[in-house]
């Protein structure tokens, strides 16, 4: 196999060029990129740090505010966020902060720092269900409150979604490398468990003070027209596979991918990557109205996906697809050895004693249920941040507190 899919597409700052980046910051009083950042990390800060070559406080920075500061180094959307209103856009472009802080974060492993601390113990527990950044984040907040926190996982392996990133966008030894660093505070965890089906909910509740339900959309969407024909996969099943098998996996010379957000572009050039010669992605928005990122679009159609705008499937029939355009009166045919189906995730809280409105848990105020000892986070919850792994993150401090003042006020017991 072509090692492309295994290594990080994004080259890397070398301790010359990222000064050479920390000293384009205008060093702003007001500091924008600080403002935005869901986390609360503050970028002005740690480039400060850089620019004076002190990686190790730069490290600290980082860690004030996110347990997934290196995870987030490079998945984070930092064009939305800090990078939106980074004041040197005026003079020529905004700094790179994933990659300023990508590298800190790399010289925090590779000088094996010990930043993380937890907190004096307090005797009390709580059960998290979901290994995903809002479980990992709630989970460390709370190590630090002082309680035992156990994180329950029906996937053998931890990490959410983070286990879908494509290796060449967000390499697996940097989750592990994360998830490691929340082990080594005592945080325990138990994989393999389906809460609400290999372990009631009642079960966990007499274990723990409080349970937080941070279970994510961890299912792909099927469509209906596609169900029960073997040559389709959901595109999130497919990117699991690829990523846990290190790129090892048998692909057909001709694929079909439906579907225009970000987890169809990531299907995208992980096939190219992987040497598939024909990709052909139709999607139904129109590119004018894409929902992917232009950079992973623009990413997908360099490495040569083709890319077809403004069609509905319409019937299937084995291998064949065909495509009705939304607008005019014109069909497409497209024939491939397997189709990938990236039409959006799903979230599943059966057994677990919510309901969900429109994919999210809301019972009035975020991160609560009826239940005084269940509490909510994540993409599952009811908040005001995106379905993003920073967005989950700020979740995972909220939750965190929630429960925290619960358990003390007696509400939780
Ligand atoms: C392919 C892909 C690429 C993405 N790329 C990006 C990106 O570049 N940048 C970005 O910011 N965001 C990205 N996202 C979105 C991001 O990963 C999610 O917003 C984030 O992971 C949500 O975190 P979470 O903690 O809510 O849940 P998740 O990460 O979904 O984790 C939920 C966990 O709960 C577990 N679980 C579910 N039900 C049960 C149960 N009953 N019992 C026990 N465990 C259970 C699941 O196994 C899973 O491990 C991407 C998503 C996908 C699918
Ligand atoms: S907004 Fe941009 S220029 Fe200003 S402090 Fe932040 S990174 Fe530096």
């Amino acid at each position: 196999m072509d090692k492309k899919y295994l290594e990080e597409i994004e080259p890397g700052f070398s301790p010359l060029t990222i000064v050479e980046e920390a000293s384009r910051c205008l060093l702003c009083l007001d500091a924008p990129c600080s403002k935005a950042c869901p986390a609360g990390t503050n970028p002005d800060r740690f480039i400060r740090s850089v620019r004076f070559r002190n990686f190790k406080g730069a490290a600290e920075i980082v860690r004030e505010n996110n347990a997934l500061g290196a995870i987030c180094a490079r998945v984070c959307p930092t064009e939305k966020y800090c990078q939106k209103g980074c004041s040197r856009s005026g003079i020529d472009r905004p700094i790179d902060i994933g990659r300023i802080q990508r590298y800190i974060t790399d010289f925090e492993e590779n000088t094996k720092m010990k930043i993380l601390a937890s907190g004096k113990r307090n005797g009390k527990s709580v059960g998290i269900v979901g290994s995903g950044p809002a479980g990992l984040e709630a989970a460390y907040m709370l190590n630090k409150l002082g309680y035992d926190v156990t994180i329950y996982d029906k996937e053998k392996v931890a990490g959410g979604m983070l286990n879908f990133i494509p290796e060449y966008r967000l390499p697996n030894r940097v989750v592990v490398n994360e998830i490691k660093r929340l082990k080594d505070l005592g945080i325990k965890f138990e994989l393999g468990v389906s809460v609400g089906v290999d372990l009631p909910l009642n079960e966990l509740k007499s274990r723990h003070n409080a349970v937080i339900l941070g279970v994510g959309y961890s299912y792909g969407k099927m469509l209906p027209a596609f169900e029960g024909n073997r040559n389709v996969i959901l595109a999130v099943d497919l990117l699991k596979k690829i990523k846990a098998r290190k790129g090892n996996v048998k692909l057909p010379e001709n694929i079909l991918v439906i579907g225009g957000g970000d987890v169809a572009m990531d299907v995208n050039t992980s096939l190219k990557l992987l040497d598939v010669n024909h990709v052909t992605d139709v999607v139904y928005e129109k590119f004018s109205e894409f929902k992917a990122s232009k950079k992973e679009l623009e990413g997908a159609q360099a490495l040569g996906v083709t890319i077809i705008d403004g069609y509905v499937p319409e019937k299937v029939k084995g291998k064949t697809v065909t495509f009705k355009h939304r607008e005019i009166d014109a069909t497409i045919k497209v024939k491939a050895d397997k189709i990938i189906l990236a039409v959006g995730q799903r979230p599943d809280v059966t057994g677990l004693g919510v309901e969900l409105v429109k994919g999210e848990v809301n019972e009035g105020t975020p991160y609560v249920t009826k239940d005084p000892k269940v509490f909510v986070a994540g993409d599952i919850a009811n908040s005001k941040y995106d379905k993003t792994v920073v967005g989950s993150v700020r979740t995972g401090k909220e939750v965190a507190l929630k429960v925290d003042e619960a358990i003390r006020s007696g509400r939780a017991k």
